[in-house]
């Protein structure tokens, strides 16, 4: 069967990794029809418009989407492009398995935690102003609904794949009727998974905990913001940004990316790691139903890091982005 998928290279370290995630999907003789479209500075010098309706209508109607990183400048007053896509397409659950790859050497083994962050609100919505000169408030939005969605998520996902503990991590010592509110909504979810263990950990602490010890851990539920810091904190744990692959879920359209940004200082010069985005893709895969293929991916990359001979330069070694596409795809050509 030919899938037709929505393919945004984006910017930065983005084609590269984008050019070497493709290789290998046809290397493993997956059949794709791809509508190449982009967002971020190249789509508006095309189109004046950061996100062109034209990719939000071709996901629309592909229903899936591969991405790769798309930086938004910093403090420019418009709005983060990968959070504006998120939103308009309701992608609610942001998941993103942070696992130990075989041969990269780290300080825990057997690290396999599922991160599901909830992508729509917390202090990404947007709502900061200046109150006089001085003074500015960022609003934390958080509702009930969004909320139980995230934690049905979780918990559906935990039922269905046989996980045995959700932890919920929170500040609501601090924040006592947002965070309260989550906590709330997380716990009458619970209470319908009684087969899950449920826990709860304030956030320092859930960090300290995740670099004493992440094996504990198995899924992690959190609201936005932490969702996001918690995600780098694990990618640190098991090699680095590189190597993290996600998915941003919603109930009708699926955009798959890295956890990684656009890495502006290694951009154009062949040296991102290109792991992240090929693990994107796999997981893209899997929820297409290409499963054989999808876990011919993820095991030609296991063996290239089981042989330790192809390293991009992240995890020390000298392999180029296109050298470590190459080493993958000859495992799966022979
Ligand atoms: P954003 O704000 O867009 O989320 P970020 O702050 O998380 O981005 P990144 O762009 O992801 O930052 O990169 C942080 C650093 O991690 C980079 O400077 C780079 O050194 C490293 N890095 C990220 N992705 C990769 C990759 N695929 N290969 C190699 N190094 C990477």
């Amino acid at each position: 069967m030919k899938h037709k998928i929505t393919l945004i290279p984006g910017d930065g370290i983005g084609p590269e990794v984008t050019n070497a995630a493709l290789k290998v999907i046809e290397a493993a003789g997956i059949e794709v029809e791809w509508e190449v479209l982009n967002a971020g500075v190249e789509a508006f010098q095309k189109s004046g418009r950061y996100l062109p309706d034209e990719l939000l209508n071709s996901i629309r109607c592909n229903h899936v989407a591969i991405k790769g990183p798309i930086s938004t400048p910093i403090g420019e007053g418009f709005s983060s492009i990968n959070v504006t896509l998120r939103k308009a397409l309701n992608l609610y659950a942001s998941f993103r398995p942070i696992k130990n790859l075989p041969g990269v050497k780290t300080r825990f083994d057997n690290v396999d935690i599922i991160v599901v962050r909830e992508n729509t609100e917390d202090l990404y919505s947007g709502l900061e102003h200046v109150v006089v000169p001085g003074v500015v408030e960022s609003l934390k939005i958080i509702t009930a609904e969004a909320s139980t969605r995230i934690a049905r998520f979780a918990f559906e996902y935990a039922r269905r794949k046989n996980r045995k503990k959700i932890s919920a991590i929170h500040k609501a010592n601090i924040m006592k009727l947002s965070d309260g509110l989550f906590l709330e909504c997380v716990r009458n979810v619970a209470r319908l998974y009684p087969e899950i263990q449920y826990e709860e950990l304030i956030v320092d602490n859930a960090c300290m905990q995740m670099v004493l010890d992440p094996t504990q851990f198995d899924v992690m539920l959190l609201e936005n913001l932490y969702g996001d810091i918690v995600s780098d904190l694990g990618a640190g744990l098991v090699g680095g940004l590189g190597l993290v692959p996600g998915a941003n879920l919603g109930e009708e359209w699926a955009v798959f990316e890295p956890v990684h940004g656009s890495a502006p200082k290694i951009a154009g010069k062949n040296l991102a790691n290109p792991t992240a985005m090929m693990l994107s893709a796999v997981l893209m895969f899997q929820h297409l139903g290409e499963t054989e293929k999808a876990n011919r991916i993820a095991y030609a990359i296991e063996a290239v890091y089981q042989k330790g001979k192809t390293l991009t330069s992240d995890l020390g070694g000298t392999a180029t982005t296109t050298q470590f596409a190459e080493a993958v795809v000859q495992h799966l050509v022979n």
